[in-house]
């Protein structure tokens, strides 16, 4: 299975990606991971990166479209892939059909998670992150068993530092002046399955099993 998400900032990719990558056992491809693992070992390419992170800006093509490129050559993603967070640009898209292409492989389906602005905001002012599993939790809607402890992993919970609400609204402008096209992108492609990211965690993972055309496992 090759898949993507898209959906604003906060919609639940990251959370519903979890539960995909080990139901279908392919690995998850998220660029902001990519980005943050980056940052945090303060690379030349981190450094750079993290300007725009920290203005809620996107990095440039380039770079993330090289990132993407490469991780999709190693041997995990032989059996499918999620992509998460990526392509959120048409030139991204772009880059991809033409890599994919030239892999001959093809996406099977583009998820699109809908959630309108005010949830997002929401959702992203209570985001707690961990570290070292990517698990994701929110002080009221998902919170850890141990206040700031992963319940997977047992790492300290953290807040980003663009999940704060200038940065939010920010991220949700580039949002929908750049990669909310991409629904008619790959609509165009017939890969869009769009549905409704309102509701409980499960609920919302058994709309993408059944827009994947199976039962919620
Ligand atoms: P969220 O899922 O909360 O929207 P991400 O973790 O996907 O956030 O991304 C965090 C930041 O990393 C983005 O605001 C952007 O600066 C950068 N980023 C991630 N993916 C991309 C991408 N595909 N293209 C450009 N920038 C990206
Ligand atoms: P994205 O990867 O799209 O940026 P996340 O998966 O990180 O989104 O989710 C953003 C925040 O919203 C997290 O704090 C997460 O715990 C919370 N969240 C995820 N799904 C739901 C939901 N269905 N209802 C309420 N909060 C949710
Ligand atoms: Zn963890």
């Amino acid at each position: 299975m090759r898949l993507i998400f898209l959906g604003p900032p906060g919609c639940g990719k990251g959370t519903q990606a979890q539960r995909i990558i080990s139901d279908y056992r392919i690995p998850q491809i998220s660029t902001g991971d990519l980005l943050r693992q980056a940052v945090r070992d303060k690379t030349a390419l981190g450094k750079e990166a993290k300007k725009f992170m920290d203005r809620g800006e996107l990095v440039p093509d380039e770079v993330v479209v090289g990132m993407v490129k490469e991780r999709l050559l190693a041997n995990d993603c032989k059996g499918g892939f999620l992509l998460d967070g990526f392509p959120r640009t048409v030139a991204q898209a772009e880059a991809l059909d033409r890599t994919l292409q030239k892999m001959k492989l093809k996406l099977n389906a583009v998820v699109s998670i809908e959630v309108p602005d005010p949830e997002v905001v929401k959702r992203l002012a209570g985001r707690r992150t961990c570290p070292k599993c990517q698990a994701m939790y929110h002080v009221i809607f998902n919170p850890a068993q141990n206040q700031n402890v992963c319940d997977k992993c047992g790492s300290e919970l953290y807040q980003r530092d663009d999940d704060q609400e200038d940065t939010i609204q920010a991220r949700l402008e580039v949002y929908h002046r750049q990669t909310a096209p991409l629904i008619e992108y790959y609509q165009k492609q017939g890969l869009v399955k769009p549905v409704t990211g309102m509701g409980s965690i499960d609920e919302i993972y058994g709309r993408i099993r059944q827009a994947l055309g199976d039962r919620a496992g």
